[in-house]
């Protein structure tokens, strides 16, 4: 990740578990650069904190292994799976995006480290309804431009040479999906090929998280290098730091505090 560059030492969120939260690069690009007097924002962040599957979501891109191999032994991350959650809280801050009916609040990168297997199997999945249709397409193009066999298509209906280029496409679409299913179906064994079935992701799901824009099989982007700013993106030790409000409370004034009460009984 970039070094951070903090240089806004007056900042009422400089140095807490809020401004690692983050996770800026700098001052500059703070999201909530002009909104950081507003006391809500340590209560939002440590929803956010209280909102996250068991060891956070820095678990998925921390991994040393892949984290969507199932069994053992896990391949070795080659890069990251993304797609983005969202949840409605909170609801002060929760919007209705552009073309979609979803409320949302938080949102958070949901970045699993990949082995190259899992990333090949995903691609295969997603592409075979494009594939089949251009291999189909392919196939039946000599027989509509060979100008002997096309006038011998030609004599059962003049639209017949078309009617076919059509049909392989529609047809290639159709067996491209349902060789995807079949495909995902003996991949399922190996790995969580449907990531909303992912221990996390289902964790989260419990937890009022949705994939963004729709509840179908999220898609995934693949990326080399992890998204290193933004919230949701911090390490898993920023989420162990103290709360704001609660750091003040050092050892010593622990003990004042439970010195004083023993007085008061
Ligand atoms: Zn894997």
């Amino acid at each position: 990740m970039e070094q951070r560059n903090l240089t806004d030492t007056e900042c009422t969120l400089y140095g807490t578990k809020s401004c690692a939260l983050l996770n800026m690069p700098d001052c500059e690009k703070c999201p909530l650069k002009g909104r950081v007097a507003d006391p809500a924002i340590h209560d939002d962040l440590k929803l956010f904190c209280d909102l996250q599957p068991e060891g956070t979501v820095a678990k998925l891109f921390e991994s040393e292994t892949c984290t969507l191999c199932k069994g053992e032994p896990k391949g070795k991350p080659a890069s990251y799976a993304v797609f983005d959650m969202a949840h409605t809280e909170p609801k002060q801050l929760a919007k209705r995006r552009w073309l979609s009916k979803q409320v949302t609040g938080f949102m958070v990168p949901l970045q699993f480290a990949c082995c190259k297997k899992c990333r090949k199997r995903i691609l295969l999945s997603a592409y075979l309804p494009l594939i089949a249709p251009i291999v189909l397409t392919v196939c039946v193009l000599p027989f509509v431009m060979n100008e002997h066999l096309a006038q011998g298509l030609r004599k059962v209906a003049g639209w017949f040479p078309f009617a076919l280029v059509v049909l392989a496409i529609a047809g290639g679409y159709g067996i491209g999906k349902l060789l995807s299913y079949l495909y995902k179906r003996k991949a399922d064994a190996v790995m969580y090929i449907d990531v909303r079935t992912h221990p996390i992701v289902a964790e989260m799901t419990e937890k009022g998280w949705r994939p963004l824009f729709n509840d179908r099989q999220p898609h995934l982007a693949f990326t080399k290098h992890r998204i290193d700013k933004g919230l949701g993106s911090a390490n898993s030790s920023v989420y162990a730091m103290p709360d704001v409000g609660a750091e003040e409370e050092t050892p010593a004034a622990a003990e004042e505090n439970t010195a004083e009460e023993k007085i008061s009984d």
